[in-house]
């Protein structure tokens, strides 16, 4: 073979670098390191709480790489050592690369709010990874047995977050399942934020499809959580204003996954570094950090982007490998879908090129879906729904078949 090509991470990023290189250079031996069986999404995985979709259909086998000649190796990456080039398996294995690219997501600022730990999650769930499913399964589970005219909670963090919409998503898909099950129910949204992504959109859903179902709490408001108490059920915000809630979702302020951190390849702002053109990172040369992990601004931290970013990276590393070309004026795409209610969607596009500094959004690109009465937008709204279960059938079968 021409070489040793290792992925840390299987999903968004990772499993599309994955696939597309072995498509794309079958002559590199390709190895894929992730902990979990199978790989569930985060991107409709607030369609479980809207009632829309069940755990299964947003479920991914890793079988599909396996065909394809990727080794998929089902542990977790403990250390990198990039002057030795290996990587360190938590069973004790050692691996040894040649290129390696990492996508290991996310992981939580446990200390951010006080009383919010693991052990807190499993009262107030966080569901924003996927791991074995089993946040997103309690929250759902909750939202069941919330009484009726109960209080709905949600903790929203400050930027840079995963999936700038997914928020406000999440609020719309519990305000569809709570108009049809509980509808005097309240969702209190409380942000760490003035504004949010696709603002005007999700504002006017919430208005044309659940009334005064949903108060949102900005920062200026006093919309902060900065502590919990899970055995009495209460969020406590900046100014010490106590909310007692029925059901917590608690998104803690993210940094990158440990194993970037851990390893010194992420600066003080807890993400990554990395070159616009390759996703090689400054501090080690040969190791290349996509997806949510790496600082990538303007480009949002989501699916879309790790998808778009992976292929890039995947060719600039091997190039040299492969006596190939390296991608010398990249163009990144990024389309988000937001699911407001029953046949009611939107998205925003933004399409992105990079400078010897970093990356910048193409002048006069993208855009976002229109504004305006639901009855002249109607038809819209549901097109654009079809668009985005499209989106995700199509972007699952770029990573995993
Ligand atoms: P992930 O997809 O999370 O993959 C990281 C993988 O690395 C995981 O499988 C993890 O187990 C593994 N891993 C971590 N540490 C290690 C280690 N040490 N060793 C080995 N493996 C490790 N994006 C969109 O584009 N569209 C959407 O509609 C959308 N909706 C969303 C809705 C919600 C509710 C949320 C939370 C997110 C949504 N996103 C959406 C964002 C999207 O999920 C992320 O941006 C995307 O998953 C990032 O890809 P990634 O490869 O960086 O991380």
């Amino acid at each position: 073979t021409a070489g040793r090509l290792v992925i840390i991470g299987g999903g968004f990023g990772g499993a599309t670098a994955a696939r597309f290189a072995r498509i794309n250079y079958p002559q590199v031996e390709v190895t894929l390191i992730e902990p979990w069986p199978t790989f569930i999404t985060c991107p409709y995985g607030n369609l479980i709480l809207g009632g829309k979709r069940r755990l299964p259909q947003i479920t991914h086998s890793y079988d599909g790489l396996r065909a394809r000649g990727v080794n998929v190796v089902q542990d977790r990456a403990a250390d990198i050592d990039p002057v030795a080039k290996t990587v360190a398996l938590e069973s004790g294995a050692v691996l040894g690369y040649d290129k390696l690219i990492v996508s290991p997501g996310i992981g939580f600022r446990w200390d951010a709010i006080e009383g919010y730990d693991e052990a807190a999650a499993q009262l107030f769930p966080h569901a924003w990874m996927g791991g074995d499913g089993s946040q997103i399964s309690l929250l759902r589970q909750q939202l069941e047995a919330m009484p009726q005219g109960g209080v709905f909670g949600i903790a929203i963090p400050g930027n840079p977050f995963r999936c700038p919409p997914g928020p406000y998503e999440r609020i719309s898909m519990v305000a569809h399942y709570l108009k049809q099950n509980n509808p005097t129910a309240k969702i209190l949204a409380f942000d760490a934020k003035d504004g949010f992504s696709k603002q005007g959109l999700f504002q006017d859903a919430w208005g044309e499809l659940y009334g005064d179902m949903i108060e949102w709490v900005p920062l200026n408001a006093d919309g902060r959580i900065v502590r919990v108490d899970v055995e009495n059920k209460l969020f406590i915000s900046d100014f010490g204003q106590e909310h007692r809630v029925d059901v917590g979702n608690v998104i803690p302020p993210q940094q990158a996954a440990s194993i970037v951190r851990d390893t010194g390849l992420a600066n003080d702002t807890g993400w990554v570094p990395v070159d616009a053109r390759s996703f090689e990172t400054a501090a080690a040369a040969d190791v290349h950090v996509i997806g949510d992990a790496n600082i990538a601004s303007p480009l949002p931290k989501s699916g879309y982007v790790a998808n778009s970013t992976a292929k890039v990276a995947v060719a600039a590393a091997l190039a040299d490998m492969t006596g190939t070309a390296a991608p010398s004026d990249p163009v990144y795409f990024n389309t988000c879908y937001s699911h407001g209610g029953e046949d009611y969607s939107f998205s925003v596009v933004g399409v992105y090129r990079t400078t010897d500094d970093g990356f910048v959004e193409t002048p006069d690109s993208g855009g976002i879906s229109p504004r305006g009465p639901l009855s002249e937008l109607a038809e819209n709204r549901r097109l654009e729904s079809g668009y985005a279960d499209a989106w995700y059938d199509s972007i699952t079968r770029d990573m995993f078949s």
